[in-house]
């Protein structure tokens, strides 16, 4: 036997009403691996075929009853058959008959009298096609079964994403009621803080006027009078909270007012140098001041820039060790093509963490534990309410500007000190 891969368990039907043909074509076919089936007219071959389901078909085209060409245009009319070759065998030549095997869905044709090794060529050839047609066939199964899968899992990613989504929209519901509700809550704690406000300093002004008033009657009680000015220095301190507290929430709400006014940096510090001074006496701290006589004048409101650099002094009054040093410096700067004045207060004090640079500028914010916390306003470490730089940034920003710190860190044992910087845009020269 001749065994070959392309025949091995393939099936051949062979339809001739000529048994003497057939005979020889299938004792020669059979000397292959092949598995041969015969059929001698068109209707037994339409039976075997469906039966049988060959990878072949050798078939005689002139046959009584059903002729070859109707044989093969009716399994290529069934789906279960229509895969299938056919090759006609034929001993009509012309190129008119060839063709009608073709139209009638033939792949090939062999001419009789069957050349041998002719046939087996073109057997060989179209079993190959048929094989690989079906490795074909099998490859696009399974891509079609991919495909199917892929699709499932886009359909469930779609449907996912759709419940994420949903979900998604939620969430940003929820937030956006809990947003309104902060808000709600925020207004209600601004306009309870400004009302307080308001309501204390009633009481506290009259603390002030009866204050003063026992102060003169007292005159010639210095035990009294010593009294009288503990209430008095307490009354303003409050005093001063309270309109610290007032400054913060109308910097919140966005109701600070601003004048425009020509305003000379000079002034403002030497305003507030005599403001400190005895103070600084008293904390042996040194306070230099440089630049500051030949910077033009700003528009702006003299009131509360003052009140901005009051802070920025206390602070560094407050945080820097007796016998410091305080340096106050100013210069004119040119950024974005426009004059921007630049005040820096730099102090010999403890310093600040640069984890804090950010934070210090909240409002109630205080680096250190509330538990340490004294209330003087000038002792060493004594803090505040924790306002004054949420005061000071409200106001340098509502004149347009910036302010922030720079300081290598905290350390009260070596004191790195800090250096606030101020921009202020110079809106006029004068
Ligand atoms: P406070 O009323 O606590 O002084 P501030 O808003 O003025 O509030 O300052 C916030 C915090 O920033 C202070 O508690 C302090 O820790 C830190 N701080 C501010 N200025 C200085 C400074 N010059 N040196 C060191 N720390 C400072």
């Amino acid at each position: 036997m001749n065994a070959e891969a392309a025949f091995q368990g393939r099936t051949l039907v062979i339809v001739d009403d000529d048994a003497v043909n057939m005979g020889v074509i299938t004792d020669y076919l059979e000397t292959f691996d092949l598995r041969i089936l015969t059929a001698l007219d068109g209707q037994d071959a339409l039976e075997t075929v469906r039966a049988a389901q060959p990878d072949l078909i050798l078939l005689d085209v002139v046959m009584p009853g059903l002729d070859g060409w109707e044989v093969c245009r009716r399994l290529k009319a069934e789906p279960a058959t229509c895969e299938i070759p056919v090759i006609f065998m034929t001993a009509l030549a012309s190129t008119e008959d060839k063709l009608k095997g073709f139209e009638a869905g033939g792949v090939d044709y062999v001419t009789k009298p069957v050349r041998q090794e002719e046939l087996l060529a073109r057997v060989r050839t179209h079993l190959k096609i048929r094989q690989l047609t079906q490795g074909l066939q099998v490859q696009n199964a399974r891509l079609e079964k991919m495909a199917n899968e892929l699709e499932g899992l886009y359909r469930q990613a779609a449907r996912s994403n759709e419940q994420l989504e949903h979900m998604v929209h939620q969430r940003t519901r929820e937030l956006e009621e809990a947003y309104r509700m902060l808000e709600m809550m925020d207004k209600a704690k601004a306009d309870f803080i400004q009302v307080a406000a308001h309501e204390l300093r009633t009481p506290l002004t009259l603390i002030e006027g009866y204050g003063v008033l026992i102060e003169e009657e007292a005159e010639c009680s210095p035990g009294l009078k010593r009294l009288v000015e503990g209430i008095l220095t307490g009354e303003r301190r409050l005093h001063e909270i309270v309109a610290n507290i007032l400054d913060v929430s109308k910097i919140e709400s966005q109701v600070l007012q601003v004048s425009k006014d020509p305003v000379q940096m000079l002034d403002i510090f030497e305003g507030l140098r005599s403001q400190f001074e005895s103070i600084l006496r008293e904390r042996r701290l040194e306070l230099t001041m440089s630049g500051l006589d030949g910077l033009p004048a700003l528009l702006a409101d003299a009131e509360l820039l003052t009140r901005m650099f009051q802070h920025l002094l206390v602070n560094a009054i407050k945080y820097t060790p007796d016998s410091g040093s305080i340096t106050v410096r100013g210069s004119l700067v040119e950024e974005g093509g426009n004059p921007w004045l630049e005040i820096v207060v730099q102090d010999t004090g403890i310093g600040i963490d640069p984890a804090y640079h950010e934070l210090i500028f909240a409002s109630f914010y205080q680096t250190g534990e509330a538990r340490f916390h004294s209330s003087g306003k000038t002792k060493f470490k004594g803090g505040g309410p924790g306002l004054g730089l949420a005061i000071a940034r409200g106001i340098v920003q509502a004149h347009g500007g910036r302010i922030w710190v720079e300081s290598p860190g905290h350390d009260e044992a070596s004191c790195p000190g800090s250096a606030f910087h101020v921009m202020l845009p110079v809106l006029e020269a004068s």
